[in-house]
Parts: C-alpha cells; sequence; structure tokens
C-alpha cells in the first residue's frame, strides 16, 4: 500500500507545501510510504502556450527535488503522458500499481487542470482511492474573499481592503508553515515496486520543448533553480539596495552600482518600483509562479522583518505596497475561477469582444522583435526575448502599446508572452493583458492611453534601461534617447517608429467607445 502525492507544475518545492505535507502525515499514520509522482504533459505545454524556459525551469527544480526527496527515502516518479485526453486514466493505473489508498494534490485552478481533476476524483472514487485536494497556490484560496452578497469582487481596491482584513483575523489559518514531509524508511527501497522508482531519472528535455544552448546558459545564470535559491533572491529585496542596470553584464539587472538610496529594495519599493532602470523589484515571479518559494513564506519574511504578528498592506510603506503585489496575484486567481471565460479568450467586459483589431504581421513582428523605432517598448521586448522576464510597467507599456497604438488584438501579446516568459502565469498574465486592453476586471480605463514617450521618461529617468537593451541607443544621452530624431536614428541604424503616437490614439479611442466600428 502507499500514499500518493501528485505534485504539478505550480508547486515544485518540499518545504511549506500543505499537500505533501498532509501526504506524508497521512502516510506515517497508516505505516505505508509516500511516493512523488509528477506527469509531464507536453499537450497541455503546448494547449497552454508554456514556454521553452519555463518547461526547462520545471525540469531543473524537478531533478534537485529528486535529489532532496531521495534523502528521504521518498521516490519521486516522473513519467511523460500524451494524449492529455487520457491523462486522468493514466494517472488512476499509476495509483493501482503503487496500490495507492490516498491520493493528495494541490488545487491548479485553471479550467482544463479543473476538469481533469474532477474526472481524476471520480475514476479514484470508483476504485476507493481517497482523493484530497488541498489549497497552496494563494495566501487566501479563491472563494474566501466576496462581497457582503457572497459575489466575487471585480475590483481590486475593495477586494484587497477585504482581503487584508481577512487574513489579519486569521493569520494562522492562512500564512502557517506547513510541516516538512517525514522520511520513509529505508526499506522502502528494497520493495520490488517502489525501489525502482529511485532509480528512474527526471528527464533532461521534454520533446518540442527544448531550450537551444545559449538561451539556456542565460536561464540558468538569470534564474538558478531550487528553493534555497528563491530564499537568497527573496533574501537580496528584503535586505540589499536595489543596483543600477548594466549594459553587456549576464544578469544586467543585478550587476551595476549599488544605488546611493540608504533603503533597502523593499523598503524603497513604494517610491522606486516602477524604475526599470534599476534593480527594484523582487524578481521572484518564476519562483512563485511554480512554487518554488511559498508564497505564505514570502509574507512571513515582511512580518519577520517588521517585528509585527499581522501583516501589513498599507499603500504608505514599501513592504506593505509588496504585500499589496501578492494580494493582485490572489486576486487574479479570483477571477480565474469566478470567470473561467477569460481562460476561454474571451474578454471580461463582454461588450469589448467586438473592438475591431488590425491584422498586421509586419506590426506584430516588429512589436515581438524589438523593433517598433519607440525605444522603450523595444528595450522591453529584447528584455523578454533574452530575459525571459520583463519589469511589470514595462509590461504595461508594451501591452498597452500592442493593443492601443496598434490596435492588435491582445490575444496576440497574452500568447507571446506565454511562449517567452520563465514566469508565466495564465491568470496573471491574463489579467495583464486584459487590464492593458482595458477588457477585463478593474481595467484602465480605455481613454486613459498610455503614451510611451512620457512613461519611457519616468520609468527610466535615465536611460540606463534603454541603453542596456537597445544597443544601437547606447551613445545617446538626455532625453532623446526616449525620442531620436528621425535623422539620430537613421545615423544609428535604428529603426524610425512604425506608428505615430497622436494620430493611433484618435483610432484607439474612436474604436473602443464604439466596439465594432472602424
Ligand atoms: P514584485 O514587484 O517583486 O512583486 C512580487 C510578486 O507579486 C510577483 O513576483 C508576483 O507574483 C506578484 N505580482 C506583482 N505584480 C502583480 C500583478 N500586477 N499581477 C499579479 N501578480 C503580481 N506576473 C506573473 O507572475 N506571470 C505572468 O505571466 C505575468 N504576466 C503579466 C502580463 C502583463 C501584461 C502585465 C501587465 C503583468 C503581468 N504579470 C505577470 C504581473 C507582474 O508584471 C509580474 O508579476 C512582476 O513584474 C514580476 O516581477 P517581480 O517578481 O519582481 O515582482
Amino acid at each position: 500500500l502507499s500514499v500518493v502525492y501528485w505534485m504539478r507544475m505550480g508547486d515544485l518545492r518540499i518545504s511549506d507545501n500543505r499537500a505533501l505535507a498532509q501526504a506524508s502525515a497521512q502516510a506515517a499514520k497508516d505505516g505505508v510510504p509516500l511516493i512523488v509522482l509528477f506527469v509531464i504533459s507536453p499537450q497541455d505545454y503546448l494547449a497552454h502556450d508554456r514556454s521553452k524556459r519555463r518547461i526547462d525551469f520545471t525540469l531543473r527544480n524537478l531533478i534537485l527535488m529528486k535529489a532532496s526527496l531521495d534523502l528521504l527515502n521518498i521516490p519521486l516518479y516522473t513519467v511523460s503522458h500524451t494524449p492529455r485526453c487520457t491523462l486522468p486514466g493514466r494517472v488512476i493505473s499509476l495509483l493501482q500499481s503503487f496500490s495507492c489508498t490516498r491520493l493528495f494534490a494541490n488545487f491548479e485552478y485553471e479550467l482544463d487542470e479543473l476538469r481533469r481533476d474532477r474526472e481524476v476524483c471520480r475514476l479514484a472514487n470508483e476504485l476507493g482511492i481517497k482523493p484530497m485536494f488541498v489549497h497552496d497556490r494563494c495566501i487566501i484560496e479563491p472563494g474566501v474573499v466576496t462581497t457582503k452578497e457572497g459575489k466575487p469582487y471585480t475590483v481590486y481596491s475593495p477586494f484587497q481592503r477585504s482581503w487584508i482584513s481577512i487574513l489579519n483575523a486569521n493569520v494562522p489559518r492562512f500564512i502557517e508553515e506547513a510541516p516538512p514531509p517525514s522520511a520513509n524508511p529505508h526499506s522502502v527501497r528494497d520493495n520490488p515496486i517502489f525501489g525502482p522508482l529511485f532509480s528512474t531519472a527526471v528527464p533532461l528535455i521534454v520533446e518540442g520543448f527544448q531550450l537551444g544552448e545559449e538561451d539556456q546558459t542565460t536561464m540558468l545564470s538569470l534564474w538558478p533553480e531550487g528553493t534555497q535559491a528563491a530564499k537568497d533572491i527573496l533574501s537580496r529585496f528584503l535586505h540589499t539596495k536595489s543596483r543600477a542596470i548594466q549594459l553587456g553584464a549576464a544578469d544586467p539587472l543585478a550587476l551595476g552600482a549599488e544605488h546611493s538610496e540608504k533603503r533597502s529594495r523593499i523598503n524603497a519599493y513604494n517610491d522606486s518600483r516602477d524604475r526599470g532602470d534599476r534593480d527594484t523589484t523582487s524578481r521572484l515571479s518564476p519562483y512563485l509562479s511554480a512554487g518554488v518559494i511559498s508564497v505564505r513564506g514570502c509574507v512571513r519574511a515582511t512580518m519577520r522583518l517588521l517585528g509585527t504578528q499581522k501583516v501589513n498592506a498599507g499603500r504608505d510603506s514599501g513592504v506593505g505596497r509588496w504585500v499589496q503585489e501578492l494580494a493582485w496575484r490572489d486576486f487574479y486567481s479570483n477571477v480565474l475561477v469566478y470567470f473561467p471565460r477569460v481562460s476561454m479568450g474571451r474578454p471580461f467586459q463582454e461588450k469589448m469582444a467586438n473592438i475591431k483589431w488590425e491584422v498586421d504581421e509586419a506590426h506584430l513582428s516588429a512589436w515581438k522583435e524589438g523593433r517598433t523605432g519607440v525605444p522603450i517598448v523595444d528595450a522591453a521586448m529584447r528584455q523578454v526575448n533574452t530575459m525571459g522576464w520583463m519589469h511589470n510597467r514595462m509590461r504595461m507599456i508594451v501591452a498597452m502599446f500592442l493593443c492601443k497604438d496598434l490596435m492588435l488584438d491582445w490575444r496576440l501579446g497574452e500568447r507571446y508572452f506565454m511562449e517567452q516568459l520563465i514566469d508565466g502565469d495564465l491568470a496573471s498574465n491574463n489579467g495583464g493583458w486584459q487590464w492593458s486592453a482595458s477588457t477585463g476586471v478593474d481595467p484602465a480605463p480605455y481613454f486613459r492611453l498610455f503614451n510611451p514617450y512620457t512613461q519611457s521618461a519616468k520609468a527610466d529617468p535615465t536611460g540606463d534601461y534603454i541603453r542596456c537593451f537597445v544597443p544601437e541607443l547606447k551613445s545617446l544621452r538626455g532625453p532623446e534617447i526616449h525620442n531620436p530624431s528621425a535623422k539620430v536614428a537613421d545615423k544609428l541604424g535604428y529603426p524610425r517608429p512604425i506608428v505615430e503616437h497622436a494620430a493611433v490614439r484618435e483610432r484607439a479611442l474612436r474604436r473602443y467607445k464604439n466596439p465594432g466600428q472602424e
């Protein structure tokens, strides 16, 4: 007999993992071994536009975890399965082959995954295997923070106010650390069924998702795998000062000169988080998306920093502001659960479904490749293309530019982001895109169009961000870097803007005001 913990792409850690902790406690109680199962599903990755970088990051983390679990005599068994429609049956037959009595897993809130898990539960129950699904991804699980009438919030601010009061009324329930798993007896290694699982390896690649050599080296140095690496990154954010971006460095964001700012990154976060020319944010998103670090652990770290028993999510401090960002993550998971249409390519605001989009491959390619002739947009797109990550303000700028200046369908951008990002996450990515396209919950009002040039001056006042990612412009100093003249652009071999902001602004206003019309 055995207890199985089914690990998924979003919970790649051993510590503070609720389903794993509960599975371990159950195995100890029943006196049976704990087995960890991971199913690679290439068809799901394809269907959900998973980036090669995210898949590579998953495998790297699995390899590290296999070694750690091995020390606890817990086998991590990784299998690859296609087609995805038969995945529930495959999981069940694996459970049967392990004589599993109890199955534990953390919820995945995406629609396909919920449907898949419902089927697994149905099949498991038929066979007398007890399934148990646990909330682990969010600080407060979807469904708890609702209006007085029990309805979901569709505006962030009241959600956040309710979120913080519920959280602070129940601090232990929401952020207590889940205990680490206990070791299986050594004898599990001699078991004819479980023993061989120890010698199975985590595959080094998933077919169709291999990273190029150069990209792999870059990802390895920028985003080291493992919970310890994530904790080090969190600690850097909590305790050290931001650095200037540095041209040509392996990690351009972290190796420049330390800023004269007296406060640590988190304490300065309130004032500096929108700056792209300095390493001002935590850069934990790849680790939070993959669950390599626990979001509860991040909240606990802010409480330790402040020496408080309550969580601070106030707007007036860096720490509070950062916790608010974590609340955005919960907010978008709620939206996904309550309004699954957003994950089916539908706008949240149904009336926006008829907006007339341009079809222009040349513009789309220029945007993707960072050749639009708008320096801040090009710098940001080149950042995501090389680093697999982009600063939040830049994500907003390039998203707004795609939907409003180029008038290209936001779903094209949403998809391209998923294909490039190492932190690609359906709920947050869709939320960010629909916010920018003014089609989502609590969106940017359609008439509040970003001017990319003024945004550029605010987000990159030194111009270092642009100089770092757009080397053609590295000789430029002063305000000219944000909007070089045609003469300068031609001389430096940099493209002229593919659209004129003032002109296309009117087109966007017209089409948003009257969806369906030219
Ligand atoms: P920090 O500023 O240090 O914030 C800490 C954490 O809070 C982040 O790691 C993230 O988990 C969460 N967070 C911060 N801002 C947001 C937000 N606006 N929405 C949801 N969660 C947030 N985030 C992703 O994790 N995956 C995505 O695929 C993704 N796509 C986006 C697409 C667009 C168009 C936009 C506008 C935003 C997107 N975001 C996404 C949100 C945000 O840009 C990133 O989470 C953030 O830039 C990550 O950097 P950081 O870890 O340094 O963030």
